[in-house]
């Protein structure tokens, strides 16, 4: 049961609302978000939702039946929209394609891409200056002065960015140059990271884990939401398979069963859903088709020099044909719902 307060109530109400609840078998766990505050009630018991209604404090009650609460359909009328601000929103009924290279490299690299995403009416530029790499001798990002200098430019040109945290110790530091914040795959239950990701007032976006169940991404989303940020979006990037004939399995189901399952955005990464270049297009407009509400893409000037996974990488006309397509396809789902 999902209970939304009344605003600005006293603590001795919420007290007394708590303990009400325990009388009836419930244990009232208090969430305050950036848009509302919230008793997220646990507990079996069968009871009458208009007893609990007509209970002081009480604005609004939801039963929701899912393990996972504040980020399930269940209770949300209206599916979450996340507002980057200057007309940028992402979630049901308005497509984005967020495109960059995946590592940020140099500043001429920014540049560039960032004149490339303008003439594609592209709106978020993606790019990573912490880098988790399988191998340390890897390129490992350019770290905080690198998204200072991609934080410079993208600013110049109205563009907005997505980029990966890997630590909570590089939140703050972080926090002015992002417009989302990236978790990446491999910390997808980190869930000291989730924790203090709910405590800021930036987007967030959860990739699903490696060999993560669609549940534990959506308990993911759960952490950061109960702690206080609602500004979540969810992304399918594949998972490991027994299959070895590509670098991971884009799982295109989960793109329409997340729909179904949760209010929140869902966005597909086919670059790291499939690995391979020449199938980066079709498996991006089989996740449009699906349900996607965006797709984070990988993209550089000459991407078989690009720093890391050059392999998935699109260059600027295959990216430019890809987005058309990709807006196309959006259009065509939109004319059947
Ligand atoms: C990336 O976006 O470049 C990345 C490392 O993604 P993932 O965490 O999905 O592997
Ligand atoms: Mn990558």
């Amino acid at each position: 049961m999902i209970i939304k307060l009344e605003k600005n109530l006293n603590p001795q109400v919420i007290d007394n609302l708590k303990s009400n609840l325990k009388n009836i078998g419930y244990q009232g766990n208090e969430v305050k978000t950036q848009f509302d505050h919230y008793l997220i009630c646990i507990g079996k018991k069968p009871f009458d939702l208009r007893n609990v209604g007509c209970m002081e404090g009480v604005q609004d009650i939801h039963k929701v039946t899912d393990p996972y609460k504040l980020v399930s359909r269940q209770w949300r009328v209206h599916d979450t929209v996340v507002d980057l601000g200057d007309d940028v929103r992402l979630g049901t009924g308005h497509f984005q394609i967020m495109a960059g290279p995946c590592s940020i490299e140099s500043e001429e690299q920014v540049v560039g891409t960032v004149k490339h995403l303008k003439e594609n009416g592209v709106r978020i530029m993606r790019g990573g200056v912490y880098k988790p790499r399988s191998s340390p001798y890897s390129f490992r990002g350019l770290g905080i002065e690198g998204l200072k200098m991609f934080h410079r430019i993208c600013s110049e040109y109205g563009v907005k960015i997505i980029t990966e945290v890997m630590m909570v110790e590089q939140i703050e530091d972080m926090l002015e140059y992002v417009d989302i914040f990236q978790v990446g795959a491999r910390n997808a239950q980190n869930f000291n990271l989730l924790d203090a990701l709910g405590k800021v007032d930036k987007p967030v976006m959860l990739k699903r884990g490696i060999s993560g169940t669609i549940d534990e991404l959506l308990y993911a989303a759960e952490y950061v939401f109960s702690n206080g940020n609602e500004r979540i979006l969810l992304c399918e990037r594949g998972i490991r398979s027994y299959e070895n004939a590509y670098r991971n399995t884009m799982d295109v189901n989960a793109i329409a069963m997340l729909k179904d399952k949760t209010h929140l955005p869902v966005i597909g990464d086919p670059s790291h859903g499939i690995g391979i270049r020449k199938f980066v297009e079709p498996i991006a407009l089989a996740a449009v088709m699906a349900g996607a509400d965006g797709i984070i893409m990988e993209v550089h000037e000459t991407p078989e020099k690009a720093f890391s996974d050059g392999q998935q990488t699109l260059n600027y006309d295959e990216a430019g044909q890809l987005y058309a397509k990709m807006r196309q396809a959006f259009q065509m789902r939109s004319g059947w719902n």
